[in-house]
């Protein structure tokens, strides 16, 4: 953990603990790596669903050329932050109410998932102009991979002769404009597997559009790319997915390529961090309880992993007994939740655990906060912490409601909420 972050968390008090401390200057030089890794003709668009939080977008917004949406809700907030950035609107079952506001909005791409989808579009068009891609299942066997969307049946997008039969609709509403193909077919691949997943694809997409004669314009191969909370110094190679897809894009002159990862690119810039209340032990194994839970972190419990952690010792111990401890041996770390299955990390070996330190859980920037049931038991919600070294725009309307103060040197502590 950064100095700057670890005196931030020391400067919390008790009662501000459980807290999500997101480091935005790390989130900012996370992103513009990656974007400088990727050729001009890949366009890096962010999946708003990851994590929505409005000052991470604001982060974002300066490195990503535009963001993806999946429902009305990330629609609007995406708007409202951004009134003139690029939108790309996807995900299963959209209304006929959410393709009009889409419409109203201006996104600048629909991704169709189904006939059904595209339909309605046709009604709802006018007189206006949308351009789409067409969501794709190629019948590419995938293999066994953590979360698998297609290549295989899947509730996401179309099987290729539904893709056909698109295109008889698209021939009779011109004003619906066909972009190219969109697949996003598996999520927590390496750099490597990525590539040769984007190569089938885009090879499917060239045959297709061919068979068809079409232009290869634009393949949007989705987001997944991998992040591996076991060891998470294994950052995703992006630099030889830029490399692999400049080489890629020679092949295809006048093809642009667009990503959209979320994972990869929030996971790393966010911290759970919260106290130990109590250190046990049950039938010879060691359990700390810290405050909070799975109810603000539930990605451990959903993956199954071990929320990687960092243990901040805390000398404050206010009662006049002794304080539990474990000391070099495996530990489960558990939230407050009257559910077995409340469990940051198991069976975790340590140097020393003890009631009252801090634990600090890693990787808790993408699919953390935002997935959560935060209202089951009804404790309270943890409190949102921003560190960054560079000066924000000014607050928008949203988040009026935030109290700013500044710590340390040049570094800005943004509160909210409390
Ligand atoms: C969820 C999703 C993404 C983002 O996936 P990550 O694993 O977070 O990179 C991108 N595109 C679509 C269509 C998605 O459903």
């Amino acid at each position: 953990m950064k100095t700057r972050l670890l005196q931030h968390i020391q400067g919390l008090s008790d009662d501000q603990l459980p807290a999500y401390v997101y480091d935005l200057a790390a989130l900012r030089s996370h992103t513009r790596t990656i974007r400088s890794a990727l050729p001009d003709r890949v366009e890096l668009f962010y999946a708003a669903k990851a994590n929505s939080d409005p000052r991470l977008l604001r982060t974002l917004g300066e490195h990503v050329d535009g963001f993806e949406v999946a429902s009305a809700g990330e629609l609007r907030h995406v708007r409202r932050l951004f009134p003139t950035s690029r939108i790309a609107f996807g995900g299963p079952g959209k209304t006929a109410r959410e393709l009009s506001h889409a419409l109203e909005a201006g996104v600048e791409r629909v991704h169709v998932e189904s006939q059904h989808e595209l339909r309605v579009l046709t009604t709802l068009v006018g007189e206006r102009t949308v351009d789409v891609l067409l969501r794709v299942n190629p019948p590419l066997p995938l293999g066994r991979l953590p979360l698998v969307m297609g290549g295989r049946p899947s509730p996401f997008g179309m099987d290729p002769a539904q893709l056909d039969a698109c295109l008889r609709i698209l021939a009779a509403h011109p004003r619906i404009r066909l972009r190219g193909v969109h697949a996003h077919l598996a999520s927590g691949l390496d750099a490597p597997a990525q590539l040769a997943l984007v190569e089938r694809v885009v090879g499917w997409a060239a045959h297709w559009t061919r068979a068809h004669g079409l232009p290869l314009d634009e393949v949007n191969v989705g987001g997944g790319m991998g992040v591996d909370y076991e060891e998470p110094e294994r950052v995703f190679d992006w630099s030889a997915f830029g490399t692999g897809l400049r080489r890629l894009l020679a092949d295809h002159p006048g093809l642009t390529v667009r990503i959209e990862p979320g994972r990869s690119i929030g996971a790393y810039c966010g911290w759970y961090v919260t106290r130990v209340l109590d250190v046990k032990r049950s039938h010879g194994e060691a359990f700390a309880v810290v405050g909070g839970g799975t109810h603000h972190l539930r990605t451990p419990a959903t993956r199954g992993h071990d929320q990687p952690f960092e243990i901040i010792p805390s000398d404050t111990w206010a009662w006049p007994w002794p304080r539990s401890a474990v000391r070099l041996e495996p530990v489960t770390l558990v939230g407050q939740l009257c559910t077995p299955k409340d469990v940051l990390a198991s069976r975790v070996p340590v140097v020393r655990l003890r009631n009252g330190d801090r634990v600090a859980f890693a990787m808790a920037g993408a699919y953390a906060w935002n997935i959560s049931h935060h209202d089951f038991l009804m404790h309270p919600e943890p409190g949102f912490h921003y560190l960054d070294d560079e000066r924000l725009p000014t607050p928008a309307a949203t988040t009026a409601d935030c109290q700013w103060s500044v710590q340390g040197t040049g570094e800005r502590l943004v509160r909210h909420g409390d």
